[in-house]
């Protein structure tokens, strides 16, 4: 195709004609599935979102194939939606304004591990990078719930972490990602090496600020994970058991995830062993680490329930870590309908008692599910995916007020604009990086408000 011919009254529709070499999805139907993500988990986002979809996606599967595309949609001024595999929970995905949903899923080669570093085109699967890394000794430091299905663009342009952050905290601490190789979205698209810090300027954008083609990522040594899980009758020995081992420097572990009554019950390989009075510690640790992990918890008053090798956890293809992060939530839903959630960052060295105080004051209505890590700075602490019973917008507000009241950071599930959600102080850098990528401001256009305030002012 000469897209130098092309006229600006082209629209979305006109592509597949135009680049017949790119994989093009026009059904309707298919369409409209391929422009949602999970937030329907959010009755607020379902209802926001109605009805927002793309015109047609494209799947390519080379940096060629992406270039025509983008070069067509910036000379014909259509807007540009980047898709991983749709796992984002706040319509990241979702198109506000129609136009091109550029799908990167078939995108997806693995490049290379050096040492213990590894670098993948950014549609790859996390399950897949890892099975590419694991014969060099290396897996990621990081595996959302998802990691089956998400992708590492995905996760680096909506996500937060995983099973791995106790250790390495969020993608976001420094030392995590190296570096990325970005796109331009120009008539005449530009492909950009950015590194270090600078590279995290398009980190949690909601893919507004750039096309992410590749990611260079630190590497951790692999381990024959075990799965175990830890049962008590009380609330706050459950939450001081999986505080202290959290910070247990001899104990290596993955993943702490605790789960107060009645959750364990919702969870298909713990409700045999679970009544709905009994708090669970959901745990991925290293197996030498068990028999300290077992005293620990019967000190607290607790004892093991469930035991799994990493030989069996692979052989059953269940892990419990799609027990853990969202898939709590995804599993009570499945339960009941009615649940919601919100998501709390709670105070280092406070958080313990932050959490026994919300509990006093909303359990029953909020059912806590917390999951233990290092923050960025590297602090030991919590970060919440509270199930509420849901009634009414108005209450969730309160409950969110409430936690912050508390001196509980929330960050807001139920907002798909960036700034709302995590990053209610966006650094003005992001906006001077979408300059730099995006000058006409056709990614995922409506996301970033700062942009659009910006558009209005120099208007
Ligand atoms: C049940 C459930 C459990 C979850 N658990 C976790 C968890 O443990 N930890 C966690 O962090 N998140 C979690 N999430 C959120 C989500 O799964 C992750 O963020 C995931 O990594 C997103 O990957 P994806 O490929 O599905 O991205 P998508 O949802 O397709 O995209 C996410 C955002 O990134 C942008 N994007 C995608 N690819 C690129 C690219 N190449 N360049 C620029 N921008 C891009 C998109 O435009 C979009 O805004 C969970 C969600 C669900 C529904």
């Amino acid at each position: 195709m000469n897209s130098t011919l092309l006229e600006p009254t082209v629209t979305a529709h006109d592509l597949p004609n135009l680049i017949p070499s790119v994989e093009w999805i026009t059904d309707t139907a298919r369409v409209a599935r391929l422009s949602q993500d999970f937030a329907w988990f959010s009755p607020i986002l379902k209802r926001d979102l109605a009805g927002k979809v793309g015109e047609v996606v494209a799947r390519p599967r080379s940096e060629v194939e992406i270039s025509a595309i983008v070069a067509a949609c910036a000379k014909a001024k259509i807007p540009l939606t980047i898709r991983g595999t749709g796992t984002g929970n706040y319509g990241q995905s979702t198109p506000l304004f129609g136009g091109v949903i550029l799908d990167l899923s078939g995108f997806n080669a693995f490049c290379w591990v050096r040492g213990q570093v590894g670098r993948a085109q950014s549609g790859i699967r996390l399950s897949e990078f890892d099975v590419h890394a694991r014969p060099h000794g290396m897996e990621l430091r990081w595996l959302p719930s998802t990691f089956r299905s998400a992708t590492l663009g995905g996760l680096f342009g909506g996500g937060f972490g995983g099973a791995g952050s106790i250790n390495y905290g969020p993608l976001a601490a420094p030392g995590n990602v190296l570096a990325v190789r970005v796109m331009t979205v120009e008539p005449e698209p530009q492909i950009v090496e950015v590194r270090g810090a600078e590279a995290m300027l398009l980190h949690h954008t909601y893919g507004t600020n750039g096309i992410v083609l590749e990611l260079e990522v630190a590497l951790s040594p692999c381990v024959p994970w075990s799965e175990c899980v830890a049962q008590f009758e009380s609330f706050d020995n459950a939450l001081e058991f999986a505080s202290k081992l959290t910070k247990a420097p001899g104990l290596i572990k993955k993943e702490i995830s605790f789960l107060a009554a009645p959750i364990p019950t919702y969870m298909a390989p713990l409700m045999p062993l679970f009544n709905d009075k009994q708090h669970a510690v959901l745990m991925v640790l290293a197996p030498q680490s068990i028999e300290g992990v077992e005293e620990m918890a019967k000190a607290f008053g607790g004892g093991f329930c469930y035991n799994k090798t990493a030989e069996e956890v692979q052989s059953s293809n269940r892990t419990l870590v799609e027990y853990t992060w969202n898939h709590t939530t995804l599993h009570a839903l499945k339960i009941d309908k009615n649940f919601t959630y919100i998501q709390s960052g709670f105070t280092p060295s406070k958080h313990v008692e932050q959490v026994k105080a919300l509990e006093k004051e909303l359990g029953g209505e909020v059912l806590m599910h917390l999951e233990f890590l290092r923050t960025k700075e590297g602090d030991f602490n919590c970060s919440g995916l509270q199930l509420i019973h849901y009634t009414t917008e108005e209450r969730l507000n309160e409950i969110m007020a409430i936690y912050r009241s508390h001196g509980v950071q929330i960050n807001n599930p139920h907002v798909y604009i960036v700034e709302d959600g995590k990053q209610n102080n966006l650094d003005p850098a992001v906006v001077k990086m979408k300059e730099r990528f995006d000058p006409l401001g056709l990614l995922n256009p409506g996301k970033l408000r700062s942009w659009a305030s910006r558009e209005q002012r120099t208007s």
